[in-house]
């Protein structure tokens, strides 16, 4: 057969994308907008609906953030665009399939996991990751089996002082009847309605300067009806490095957090219903249970010192206390565990990489043809948007791998070879079709019941449904 230069109109560039988060949807966008470029795309994903975090992770009451699926949209409407849900990567389809059947392959399944403290008392019952509550009130079905005793919870930690601590401390104090219009999962808000939660108290390792949450989140949980935010005066001194911290390297929003947070103190606390309490300077040592639940956590103190980057870092100082809690949510962190056939940094908890390009072990050879994006690249940093020039960057570097690169045309029967593929393995692969079909089912579901979505939890439920929507067709 003859050659042609790979992504020419005469043989297009054959590209698997891994995972259909916002950095799976921002690199799909770079290929289909780069200057001559003829490009077909096939997108894997283990659960039949798309966008990974905004619907997995972004909060039920931030529906306006999620309105950048709009985007994602129009990427999917490209006429080489081709999903397929409800196929896993070493499960379904393995590296040496992809390999096989496309020119190249994008990593973009994120960090799946939770960090862990690997403090005593970690395994109690009450104490658990932010990322399964996350899981649970979106109605991921990986986190649908999951109880969380708020009914019997009048006191809750929430360890860790990022956007995903300060979601779940807003979820868990806001009234479920601003809930209620969301598309929280059907099963959560009716937990939620009988939860007895009063108070939450947030445990930052570090000082109010160095709280990771951004201003319009803390700002956010201040101004939530009938909440106090509270932040007791000695927990707003600031210590003689952060101060010079703040008018040197700090990042603007560190600034607009102390100001906020200190007139959150001398505003003092009313009478409401509910709270949050911020402390700040304090790490968890130990989760002390009565039986197997947790009762308690012991706190050691933190002073600050300059890092070999300046910034200031938490050092332990000889001095405890205990907070006495019915529940823990540990907000520290995603991670992403090994994914079968590709190279993993168990250290970093993500893919080895060299701007995106995949390396065979951290600082190890390129493997080539292999690129990744998002979390998977960087680990679990940055909002939905920083995605979109750090997705360029990886397509930027494939671009320049592709450049000069020869391959033979392409037989006719090509593109129906991995559906044929995954057919022939019992799969039943969901496509962008049944995808829409499905959103139009869970929005008129929600639409009956006053919501913005009424999400299906379980994959043999959205599967069902879609069945449903293949047959009336
Ligand atoms: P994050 O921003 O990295 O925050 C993690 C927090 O956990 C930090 O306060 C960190 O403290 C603390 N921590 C880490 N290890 C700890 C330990 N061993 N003991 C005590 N504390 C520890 O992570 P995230 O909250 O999971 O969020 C992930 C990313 O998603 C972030 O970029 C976030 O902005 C984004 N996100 C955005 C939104 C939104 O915009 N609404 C919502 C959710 C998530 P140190 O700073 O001292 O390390």
């Amino acid at each position: 057969m003859a050659s042609h230069p790979l992504g020419s109109e005469a043989r297009p560039l054959r590209v698997a994308v891994v995972g259909s988060g916002p950095s799976a949807f921002y690199a799909i966008e770079a290929l289909f907008k780069a200057a001559d470029l003829s490009c077909r795309v096939d997108v894997f994903d283990r659960l039949p609906t798309p966008y990974g975090l905004v619907r997995g992770g972004v909060a039920p009451d931030h529906q306006k953030i999620k309105s950048v699926v709009r985007v994602y949209e129009k990427t999917a409407a490209q006429p080489g665009f081709r999903f397929f849900g409800n196929v896993a990567l070493g499960r379904d389809v393995l590296v040496d399939d992809l390999t096989a059947h496309y020119d190249r392959i994008i990593y973009g399944f994120g960090n799946e996991s939770d960090r862990r403290l690997g403090i005593p008392g970690e395994e109690l019952a009450g104490v658990h990751a932010a990322t399964a509550f996350v899981g649970w009130y979106n109605g991921h079905p990986d986190f649908q089996g999951e109880q969380f005793d708020l009914e019997r919870a009048t006191r809750v930690a929430v360890v860790g002082n990022g956007n995903v601590a300060m979601d779940v401390a807003r979820l868990l104090v806001r009234s479920p009847d601003e809930l209620a219009e969301t598309d929280i999962a059907d099963a959560a808000l009716d937990v939620l309605r009988q939860s007895k939660v009063r108070e939450v108290v947030l445990l930052g390792r570090r000082g109010p300067a160095q709280a990771a949450f951004s201003p319009k989140e803390i700002e956010e949980v201040g101004g939530l009806a009938g909440v106090n935010l509270v932040v007791p005066p000695q927990e707003i001194a600031l210590d003689e490095l952060s101060a010079q911290w703040l008018e040197g390297d700090a990042p603007r929003s560190a600034g607009r957090n102390v100001s906020y947070l200190r007139k959150q103190s001398e505003a003092g606390a009313d009478a409401t219903t509910r709270q949050v309490r911020c402390r700040f300077l304090v790490s968890p040592v130990e989760f002390v249970g009565d039986g197997d639940r947790v009762t308690a956590v012991r706190l050691q103190r933190n002073e600050l010192v300059a890092g070999d980057d300046g910034e200031p870092r938490p050092k332990a100082v000889d001095s405890y206390d205990e907070e006495p809690v019915d529940l823990v949510f540990k907000a520290i962190g995603y991670r992403g565990d090994p994914v079968p056939g590709v190279p993993h940094d168990a250290r970093r908890g993500i893919v080895p990489n060299r701007d995106g390009r995949v390396l065979d072990a951290p600082d190890g050879s390129v493997v080539p043809g292999q690129y990744v994006v998002g979390w998977a690249k960087r680990g679990p940093t940055g909002l939905i948007g920083t995605n979109s020039p750090d997705s360029k960057l990886t397509v930027e570097a494939l671009l320049q791998d592709i450049a000069g690169v020869e391959a033979e045309a392409l037989d006719a029967a090509d593109a129906e070879r991995v559906p044929a593929l995954l057919r022939s393995r019992g799969v039943d692969a969901v496509s962008f079709a049944d995808w829409e079909a499905l959103d139009r089912h869970e929005i008129e579901a929600g639409r009956a019941r006053g919501k913005a979505r009424s999400k299906l939890s379980s994959v043999d439920e959205m599967l069902a449904a879609i069945r449903e929507a293949r047959s009336a067709q």
